[in-house]
Formats: structure tokens, C-alpha cells, sequence
């Protein structure tokens, strides 16, 4: 299969393709091709920095619809602006920013005789490590920048019987890992209450619905993407502990600054937010949390800015998303003053990709000496390790359940004389390098 790869905006884009295309390599039976050379797929990581990367974006999903290829499209201009890019001739999928890591599963089914909807063996060589289950979609909320809410309507779930039939099959497929994904997933099953669809069970929700899975399917590991603060109750957090529920958070935060998050419409305020989280890390040792912040929303002055970069130094994330706000047509926070100017934003930016970095590393310093469960997504590249440049090392990039990713050098794997994509391996955490933790398989007795 004839893939084509290309990116505009800023190098954490550049980095994202870089990584589809590492794990394609990985795979077999899939050649790397420009627009000129006659793709079967096209993926297109778009950029909405600008109007100008906006037009960009637009330009180059019509260029790769030209060649005849199916086209996908990701990043943050059809995040954007799903609906208007899933109309355009040739787009066969818009994938949602965090859901990136589905598309190696896209064009990876497109070669393998195992899909979930076909019960076939998977050949080996086509194993994929984790598989993204869509189970809710649609937003409730109206949160004052996000124009996804009205892009997507009412939210609405995937009933829980075919949740759980996508589950076991994803299993059967050799899936060792399945991510639940959604718009806003805590709201999963709130409109069943009224129905008839589950008899003597409790008020479906997504906790409800994740004892469900656990109980009857087989998967090893589940994780969930992003959730909202209050939405994560004590029996989420029971689950957590558990061991198949990935020790593993994504909360937005947005900002720290309460007069900010009810001008976003946020359902929350910072002191709230700081008692959840560190209740939540305090009954679960070494949680992934993860966040998303926003600067430069309007009206965020300095001392705005101070109060969250405050909350986010007081908070254990482990890792954390940063934002540069910029208004979207068709919101309301379009509509408001005190915009703050770009430099400031790029500052404020900078301050706190920083800290970000800052706090990823000691959280990997922290895991030094603990076993954790790495599902290897890919393996067995020279140049493959961590930054270490092209061709200077061998191994196995993985990613454990508390989200952390983690290389494992082939020189600790001789024993087993390697590791296969797909597999979960106990590995002690020995050391980092460039944000990433070093770990050394474990055998186990
Ligand atoms: S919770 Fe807010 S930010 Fe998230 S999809 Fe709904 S409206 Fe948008």
C-alpha cells in the first residue's frame, strides 16, 4: 500500500508524523510515498495557527483529493472544523487530535485480514498495539471557545452491549490495550437513564460501564482519554487501582484563575479542582495525570496568568498540553474583549512548556526503581531509541499503563531475543533520556 504523510504548522506536528511513519515502516507492506507517487492513502496533519495555516490546511486536503487517494485528515485545523473537512471531496476520516495513535490502526486494517469486524487470525508482522474504541460522542457543555460542542450536538453512547462486543473483539484481534475514546466521555450512558436499555443495573455511567468491560471481557489493559474533573468519582478511582484500568488521567484544566474559567463556562473552579487531583494522587501511587491549559484567553492579564501557573506548579501532572488561545468564528468567547497580544501569549506559552518539561522529568525520576507494564508499540529499528540519533542504538519504544513512554534498549532483551510489537512487558524503570524512561525488562518467575 502507497501512503503519503504530510504535515504543515509546528514541529510537534512534524514530530506526530514522524512517529505514524516510524510505526508504518515497522509494520511492513506499506511504501512511504509523496503526493506524486500515486498514494492509495493520504494523512494530512493540518495547522489552524493562522487564517493563513487555515488556508493551507484546506489547500493541501484538495491537493491530496486530487490524486484519487483516500484522505485522512488530523490536527488542529480539522479539530477545528471537523464537520467543513469531512464535507470536502476525497476526506474519508477526520481523527480528533488525541486520537492520532488510531490512524496507524486505519491504514494498518486496511492490510490485515483481522478487522473487528472480520474474526480472522492476525498475520503476525500486522500486530497493532492498542486499539481506539469510539464509545460516546457529542457534547452537553457549551464551553465559551470550543466550537466542537456545536459541531458534534447532543452526546450521545454506543450502547454497553456493543461497547463490550468491540471490546472482546479488539481482544480476539490480539489487542492488548483498547483506549476508550469519546467527545466528552464522562458523559457516557447519561441519556440511557430514562430508557429501557438497562433493567435492574443502576443509573449507566461510565464507571458502570467500565466494570462492565472488566467483568466481561478479557481485555488486559483499558485506558481512558480525556476526562472532566467531575467526572471522575470514587468508583473511578477503586477502578484505577485495580490493575487493568490504566493508572492514567487526562483532566483539562484550561486555566487556574476562577474569574478566567467561568468566562470559559468551565464547570469548575481551581481550589475544587486542586482538592480532586490531590486526593486522586494520593490514593493512587505514581497516576499518569495529564492536562490541557489555554493562555491568552481574553482578559487574562498577568496576575490571571500567575494564578495558573501556581495551580500548575502546586499540581503532580505529569505531563501537560499548552495552548496559545486564538478566537474560532462562531463562539462566544470570539466575542470578547481584552485580547491578549501574540507575543504575550508566546511568552506565557514558553513559561509554561517549561514547566511541563520540567515536571515529566521529575516524574520519570520519581519511577526510577518501580516495574511498570509497557505495551511495545514499536521495535526493532536501528535509530529507533529515544533521540539517540539514527542508527546509535536498537530497541523497543513502549508505553506503560501510567502513560509514560519508555525505551527499552535491545541490549536488555537479549534473554528473549527481542520483544514483538504488541506485547506488555514488565520493565523496571533505570534511567530517562530526552523524555523518555529507560526500562529494563523483568523476568518474572
Ligand atoms: S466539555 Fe467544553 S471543551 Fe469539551 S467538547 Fe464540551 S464544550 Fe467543548
Amino acid at each position: 500500500m502507497k501512503v503519503a504523510l504530510l504535515t504543515l504548522g509546528c514541529k510537534v506536528n512534524q514530530s506526530e508524523l514522524i512517529d505514524i511513519e516510524t510505526s508504518l515502516r515497522g509494520r511492513g507492506h506499506i511504501n512511504i510515498v509523496g503526493l506524486d507517487g500515486a498514494p492509495e492513502i493520504c494523512v494530512i496533519n493540518t495547522c489552524s495557527v493562522t487564517a493563513k495555516s487555515d488556508y493551507q490546511s484546506r489547500q493541501l486536503i484538495r491537493r491530496a483529493a486530487a490524486t484519487g487517494a483516500r484522505v485522512i485528515v488530523t490536527g488542529c485545523y480539522s479539530e477545528l472544523n471537523p464537520l467543513a473537512v469531512k464535507d470536502m471531496k476525497g476526506v474519508s476520516h477526520v481523527v480528533s487530535n488525541n486520537e492520532k495513535d488510531s490512524i496507524i490502526n486505519m491504514i494498518t486494517d486496511e492490510i490485515s485480514s483481522c478487522t473487528l469486524d472480520n474474526q480472522a487470525a492476525l498475520p503476525r508482522g500486522a500486530r497493532r498495539s492498542r486499539y481506539f474504541l469510539k464509545i460516546q460522542d457529542g457534547c452537553d457543555y457549551s464551553c465559551s471557545y470550543c466550537i466542537v460542542w456545536k459541531a458534534r450536538g447532543r452526546a450521545r453512547s454506543v450502547r454497553p452491549d456493543e461497547v463490550v462486543r468491540r471490546v472482546r473483539r479488539a481482544v480476539e484481534c490480539g489487542y492488548k490495550e483498547v483506549v476508550l475514546t469519546g467527545i466528552h466521555l464522562g458523559l457516557y450512558g447519561r441519556e440511557f437513564d430514562d430508557s429501557n436499555l438497562i433493567r435492574g443495573a443502576g443509573a449507566p455511567c461510565l464507571s458502570w460501564l467500565l466494570e462492565k468491560i472488566l467483568a466481561e471481557t478479557d481485555v488486559p489493559r483499558l485506558r481512558l482519554s480525556s476526562l472532566e474533573i467531575n467526572e471522575v468519582d470514587g468508583r473511578l478511582l477503586d477502578l484505577l487501582k485495580g490493575g487493568r484500568l490504566a493508572r492514567h488521567l487526562h483532566l483539562p484544566l484550561q486555566s487556574g484563575d476562577d474569574r478566567i474559567l467561568k468566562l470559559m463556562k468551565r464547570h469548575y473552579d481551581s481550589a475544587g479542582f486542586i482538592g480532586k487531583v490531590n486526593k486522586m494522587v494520593k490514593e493512587i501511587p505514581s497516576l499518569g495525570l495529564g492536562t490541557d491549559v489555554i493562555v491568552g484567553f481574553p482578559g487574562e492579564g498577568e496576575p490571571e496568568f500567575k494564578n495558573t501557573l501556581s495551580v500548575l506548579r502546586e499540581l503532580p501532572f505529569t505531563y501537560m498540553h499548552v495552548f496559545a488561545y486564538s478566537p474560532r468564528p462562531g463562539t462566544e468567547a470570539a466575542h470578547l474583549s481584552a485580547a491578549v497580544e501574540s507575543p504575550i501569549k508566546k511568552r506565557r506559552s514558553g513559561i509554561l512548556r517549561a514547566l511541563a518539561a520540567e515536571k515529566k522529568r521529575s516524574f520519570i525520576e520519581r519511577l526510577k526503581g518501580e516495574t511498570l507494564g509497557v505495551l511495545i508499540e514499536r521495535g526493532g529499528e536501528a535509530g529507533d531509541c529515544a533521540g539517540a540519533g539514527k542508527g546509535v542504538c536498537f530497541g523497543y519504544r513502549g508505553v506503560a499503563d501510567n502513560y509514560v513512554k519508555v525505551f527499552i534498549p535491545a541490549e536488555y532483551t537479549r534473554f528473549s531475543g527481542g520483544i514483538a510489537d504488541g506485547s506488555l512487558v514488565n520493565a523496571e524503570i533505570v534511567g530517562q533520556k530526552e523524555g523518555m524512561a529507560i526500562g529494563k525488562p523483568v523476568i518474572l518467575s
